[in-house]
């Protein structure tokens, strides 16, 4: 199986290594945007989007949730 959004070969899910941690990483933070701002998850991707700190890979992966 390979990575839905690079094309490389993906372990487990969807996603390859570095997608999948990014991904997990953006679920991670989810909660504590959600209980301080009433974010939705949608708000919160858009928000960490913005973010001139976040990661590449984060970026990318904002990008397909959010197209
Ligand atoms: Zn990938």
């Amino acid at each position: 199986m390979s990575c839905k959004m690079c094309g490389r070969e993906a372990e487990k899910g969807v996603y390859c290594t570095q997608h999948g941690l990014a991904y997990a990483n953006l679920e991670d933070g989810y909660p504590k945007w959600r209980y301080a701002l009433g974010l939705s998850w949608v708000e919160y991707l858009e928000r960490v989007g913005k973010i001139s700190g976040t990661g590449r890979w984060v970026k990318e992966i904002i990008a397909n949730i959010l197209s």
